[in-house]
């Protein structure tokens, strides 16, 4: 095979042999021991094993989502890098949108460097004024030539202080309804005119920020979509930031109920009560597991349904109550932090180094991705069908709308 040959050899009769195939030819010409994560994870994407469902070319086979899970398993046995921790908001966000709305100049720009880690991306879409009315927004951008010029405000953007690609709607059209007049773009974090301040969580880390735009210049070709489709845009967004947030699949019994079966030992607890209630939340780490399985057997390229949310919402209240219950089998201990509250800006999010911290930062588990409310409406209107919420702006030019 040449450098980028990916084509199947006569002995891979299915595309799972296929995958197999490349995975070892990838293990084989990249030694995880000895080769750095970024060449590593180039290599991967050059082979087409970033993920398997985009285009060829673009980091893909064109093969089905389900197939990502093989190349997941053996390179995690294999101890090789992880993309995900690395570029989290570009990994589960920026690039499916990159690759269902971008053109392929774009798609070749950002989904390379974005896959490896070295360019990292953030989302802009929350505002002062626009959380979870988030078509709300009031950051302007307007046309001058070739270019757009942008003022305004965003808030408690994730690691925005290592970004230098953010995704960014802005409003391009007051006059219209708020849904139709906004546009979505990709904007250079290192750009004149663009301020990142952080804003420190109830763990003592900045994981988010506040960005300030002040006349910031985006060329033309770093726009995502047509103009006023803003909207659309951020959809796709939106529905894989609830996949990539509560759609993780650990192994069985791994991850957080892992850590609470892990301190049930250690502490030798015995109370039948506090077993009943580990021996629940077992159960709910496996159905959100199996569920989480489900959906991303269900999910094609590009938009995840709103079926997304199910897991979204489950893993947001699994999360908090796992904590809180690790936190109980700590007893007095649980109380303090081990590693204390160092005011810091990390270089990740929503991970944690021990049970106390994870109480903490998993509060926001149902804020962040948008609100379990917000959820709920979700799959209250769209997948059984129930009577929409009240939107009474949703006629009105956006300049009409009242706010604050
Ligand atoms: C840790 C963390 C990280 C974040 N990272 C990012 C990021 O990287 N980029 C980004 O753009 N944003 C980010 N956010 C912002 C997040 O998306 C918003 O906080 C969220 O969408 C809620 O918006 P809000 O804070 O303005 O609350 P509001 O929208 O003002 O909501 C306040 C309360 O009202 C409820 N509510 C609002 N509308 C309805 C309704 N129609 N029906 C029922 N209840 C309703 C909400 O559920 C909530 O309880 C992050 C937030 C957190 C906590």
């Amino acid at each position: 095979m040449s450098a980028l040959d990916t084509a199947p050899s006569s002995a891979a009769t299915t595309p799972e042999d296929r995958v197999n195939e490349l995975v070892d030819r990838l293990l084989a010409e990249n030694d995880p021991k000895t080769t750095s994560v970024v060449d590593f994870l180039g290599a991967q994407f050059d082979l087409g094993l970033a993920w398997v469902h985009f285009p060829e070319s673009n980091g893909g086979l064109g093969l089905s989502p389900k197939l990502q899970k093989v190349v997941t398993e053996r390179l995690v046995q294999a101890h090789a890098p992880q993309p995900y921790g690395r570029n989290p908001i570009g990994y589960g966000m920026g690039a499916p949108t990159v690759v269902t709305r971008g053109t392929e100049a774009q798609r070749k720009r950002y989904l390379r460097p974005l896959f490896t880690g070295e360019e990292v991306w953030c989302q802009l879409f929350s505002e002062p004024g626009a959380g979870s009315d988030v078509a709300g927004l009031a950051t302007r951008a307007i046309r001058d030539g070739d270019e757009w010029i942008v003022n305004g405000q965003k808030v408690w953007t994730t690691l925005a202080h290592l970004a230098r690609w953010g995704m960014l709607i802005a409003r391009t059209d007051p006059e219209t309804v708020k849904h139709k007049g906004m546009t979505y773009f990709v904007v250079d974090m290192h750009a004149p005119g663009v301020e990142v301040k952080p804003l420190y969580q109830i763990t003592g880390e900045a994981e988010f920020n506040e960005v300030f735009f002040t006349d910031v210049r985006i060329p033309d070709s770093e726009r995502l979509g047509d103009i006023g489709e803003g909207w659309h845009v951020s959809l796709t967004t939106l529905m894989n930031e609830r996949v990539s947030i509560g759609g993780q699949i650990q192994p069985r019994g791994g991850g957080f109920i892992g850590e609470a079966v892990k301190i049930w030992k250690d502490k030798a607890h015995t109370d039948p009560a506090l077993k009943d209630d580990l021996m629940k939340l077992w159960v709910r780490a496996e159905v959100l597991r199996l569920t989480n399985i489900r959906a991303q057997q269900m999910r094609s390229v590009g938009t995840p349904g709103p079926e997304g949310s199910i897991g979204k919402a489950a893993a947001a209240d699994f999360n908090k109550d796992v904590s809180a219950f690790c936190v109980t089998l700590l007893g007095a201990e649980g109380m303090l932090k081990p590693d204390g509250y160092p005011m810091e800006r990390p270089k990740h999010t929503m991970l944690w180094n021990n049970a106390q911290q994870a109480f903490l930062r998993m509060r926001a588990n149902s804020i962040e991705g948008g609100t379990t409310e917000i959820m709920k409406n979700i799959l209250g209107e769209r997948v059984l069908g129930l009577p929409g919420d009240v939107r009474v702006d949703k006629e009105l030019p956006w300049s009409k709308v009242p706010r604050s």
